[in-house]
Parts: C-alpha cells; sequence; structure tokens
C-alpha cells in the first residue's frame, strides 16, 4: 500500500461519512479498541512480512502528550495533504484485490498486472471462476501467487455467495473472507468506503509510530490498539496513510532522514538512530 495524491475512487465518494467503531469512540484514554483480530495469521497466509518478528525501536519512545501530538498531526497533514494508496482501483472490489495483491510486492508491481486482470476477470463472480493457472500467470510476478490466488478466488467467492458480488462496508464481514485480515480490511474500508473502522498498521507505521513514542509494541493488533486510543477517529484513515507516506519518504528504516524532517523538533528519535537504529526499526 503507498499514499499519494491519487483521489478515491467514486465509490469512495458517495460512502456515508466515517462509520464509528462500537467500542473505541469516548475518551482518548478510557475507550476501548474494537476487539481488534489484527492483521496477523490471515494475511500472513498469502505471504506478509515477519513484522512481528522485528522490534519497532531499540527502546520505546515516551508517547506524546496532547500538544506535541496535535504539532505532529497538524505537520503530517501539512506535508501530507491528501494522503491515499498508491494502489489503482476503481471500485472497492479491485482495491480489495490489489490489497491482497500488495502483500510483499510493491504498488507498483501492483498496479502493472491489476490492469490486465481486471480487464480479464471483471467482477467477484468472474474472479472466483477464472481458471487458476490463468489467474497464477497474470499475477505471478507479485509473488506468492498461488496463496495469493487462492485468497483471491476465496474471498470473491464468499462475495458472490454472501454479499451480492460486492465489497461488504463491515470489519466483521471483512474478516470472514479468506486471506483479509485488518489491515487489508482497513485500507479498503477506509479507502474505498471512508469509513474508519481502525488504523492501518503495515511495516511502515510499526516503524514510524514507534519512533513517535505512539506505541511501544511490536504485535500489529495491539500497535492499532493503541493508535486508535491515541488518535481521533476521524484522523485514523488519514494518519495511517500518512505514516505510511512518512515512512517512505523521510523516516526510512536504515537512517531516517531526521535533519529534513519536520517533525524532528517533536519527535523523541529524532537523531538517536544510525544505521543500528534503523535496522532494529526493521523493514
Ligand atoms: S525525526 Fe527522524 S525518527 Fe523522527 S519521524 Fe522524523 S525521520 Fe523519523
Amino acid at each position: 500500500m503507498t499514499p499519494s495524491s491519487k483521489k478515491a475512487s467514486p465509490a469512495a465518494k458517495k460512502a456515508p461519512a466515517a462509520k464509528k467503531a462500537p467500542a473505541a469512540k469516548k475518551a482518548p484514554a478510557a475507550k476501548k479498541a474494537p476487539a481488534a483480530k489484527p492483521a496477523t495469521s490471515k494475511e500472513r497466509a498469502p505471504r506478509q512480512r515477519t513484522a512481528s518478528s522485528r522490534a519497532p525501536a531499540a527502546a520505546p519512545a515516551a508517547p506524546p502528550d496532547p500538544t506535541r501530538l496535535a504539532a505532529i498531526l497538524r505537520l503530517l497533514e501539512e506535508r501530507y495533504p491528501h494522503p491515499t494508496t498508491a494502489l489503482r482501483f476503481e471500485n472497492p472490489l479491485q482495491l480489495l484485490v490489489a490489497t491482497i495483491l500488495s502483500a510483499q510486492c510493491t504498488d507498483e508491481r501492483v498496479n502493472q498486472v491489476t490492469p490486465e486482470l481486471f480487464a480479464a476477470f471483471p467482477d467477484a463472480a468472474a474472479l472466483w471462476k477464472a481458471p487458476t493457472p490463468e489467474l497464477e500467470r497474470i499475477i505471478h510476478s507479485t509473488g506468492f501467487f498461488r496463496n495469493k490466488a487462492k485468497a483471491i478466488q476465496g474471498a470473491c467467492k464468499k462475495l458472490v455467495e454472501k454479499h451480492g458480488g460486492e465489497v461488504p462496508r463491515e470489519m466483521a464481514a471483512m474478516l470472514e473472507l479468506p486471506g483479509v485480515a485488518r489491515k487489508t480490511a482497513n485500507v479498503v474500508l477506509g479507502t474505498a468506503y471512508r469509513l474508519a473502522t481502525g488504523v492501518v498498521v503495515d511495516t511502515h507505521v510499526r516503524r514510524v509510530a514507534a519512533r513517535l513514542g505512539f506505541t511501544a509494541e511490536s504485535d500489529p493488533e495491539k500497535i492499532e490498539r493503541d493508535l486508535m486510543r491515541l488518535l481521533p477517529e476521524e484522523r485514523w484513515i488519514d494518519v495511517g496513510h500518512q505514516l505510511v507516506l512518512h515512512g517512505r519518504a523521510l523516516c526510512v528504516a536504515r537512517k531516517p532522514r531526521c535533519g529534513e524532517c519536520p517533525l524532528a523538533p517533536h519527535c523523541p528519535s529524532a537523531g538517536t538512530l544510525g544505521d543500528a537504529g534503523g535496522e532494529a526499526a526493521g523493514e
């Protein structure tokens, strides 16, 4: 998943305003994150980075106070004013499939294969019924193609059988889809439908959030829970994308560019991470 200034799909424009996650509404400190069933096992099945095996930082930074948090969020908004994914899609189904394909693969590579894929198999029923060898051939270059083909066809079968071929708008329904866990569900629900169901946690978010002191956890589910407690719900979608963008642009795994980083005055890790720190943050 990658951010850019790309516009959201038509579906996104019509989508209702952010839907509140049931258990995560109130008072920051007291509010409970929804029973986060994270981007772990299911999304790892097709592959997934060994995110949890990599410590976010050598020493967890202190969590931000409200003033520092507000400054960081403002600066992220200024630097990345139109955050979204770099995956190209025209509807929620395409984003779902592209997100599955993006595991352990660059968005650029995914964008190279999806035009042929969606031209050949334009909807959930077609993807479900597609000859698997042909599907695997098209997506081969994205890596882990057998597992990804299995996940795509399993998810599309469920979409056809249970949701009329449409991508559901509920986290619980998304999590029932084969190959879909919280990360993919948050990407699709947040980006295609603008539903704030949680915060996308990928390798960049893990690293940057740890360096900023947003979390001391290394497990994606726990990181997401920390971010949902810390961030205003109306920022869940955009901050997820902004942290990804920042992790790619400046707060890279090795040798983060703190000297160029607008967040540096508010970042407890600024200037403290050399090669070793970058590696510890891992990617
Ligand atoms: S100051 Fe350095 S460690 Fe902190 S967010 Fe910026 S690049 Fe990352």
